[in-house]
């Protein structure tokens, strides 16, 4: 999920989206900066600060109305090390591009993760593996943006408390109680694991609307530069 905050621009390379979180306008980079920042780490002896051995790769995001965001995700069953990768990709990218949830259906990825961080500085990642909510309350009314639908923002009805119970990236069970733009993110990204998109809540004049709006700066967009990065898929041994 996205969301709007006023001020944005695109400069140069530098993509800097109109939703993002005040004070991670520099965030929002473009592919040459992208690999330049990969192959600076790579080249220093500096340990990056997610504390790896290896940089992580932002990951490709699809977009409405790829088909491919309409994919069941299945649960996940086996917590290893490329489990943790895949994570640590996810938040990344979702950092990057600058979102605040980022389900695996939108990296290509159809199994039952969720990446969040609402907070301003990055000081609250939360990891949901198969998740399953238990108690909703108080439905009401937030705006919404979605980084498979970018540039677009609507209100969609959903309940601002939420019960959820799901699993840590070790596999350890857990619950915990959400509420306000947290239990909207939870709901959000939970749609996206189900294949359905927050447009789906819209009228089908708003969504075809859209849907053309995005077809048309997609024909815009520059070609993207050839990535050597390693797909998403190539973690969990596709
Ligand atoms: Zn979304």
């Amino acid at each position: 999920m996205s969301r709007r905050v006023s001020g944005g621009r695109r400069s140069g390379n530098v993509r800097v989206w109109p939703w993002a979180p005040k004070g991670t306008e520099r965030r929002g980079f473009g592919e040459s900066e992208k690999a330049r920042n990969l192959t600076d780490i790579m080249m220093s002896n500096e340990l990056p600060f997610w504390q790896g051995s290896t940089p992580m790769a932002l990951l490709d995001i699809l977009e409405f109305p790829d088909p491919r965001l309409r994919t069941r995700a299945v649960p996940i069953t086996t917590f290893d090390a490329a489990l943790s990768r895949l994570i640590d990709d996810m938040f990344e990218t979702m950092y990057a591009a600058p979102g605040i949830g980022l389900a695996a259906s939108q990296v290509d990825v159809h199994r039952q993760l969720i990446v969040m961080d609402c907070s301003n500085d990055r000081s609250d990642p939360l990891v949901f593996i198969n998740p399953e909510i238990l108690a909703r309350e108080n439905v009401g009314v937030m705006e919404e943006g979605c980084l498979s639908v970018p540039g677009i923002f609507d209100e969609v009805e959903r309940a601002q408390r939420v019960r959820v119970r799901a699993k840590d990236r070790d596999g350890k069970v857990f619950e915990c109680e959400l509420d306000g733009i947290r239990a909207v993110c939870l709901q959000h990204e939970m749609d996206h694991l189900d294949g359905k998109l927050f447009v789906d809540y819209l009228s089908t004049l708003k969504r075809d609307r859209i849907r053309k709006k995005l077809e048309k700066e997609r024909r815009d967009r520059p070609a993207k530069p050839t990535s050597d990065e390693v797909p998403a898929g190539a973690a969990l041994g596709r």
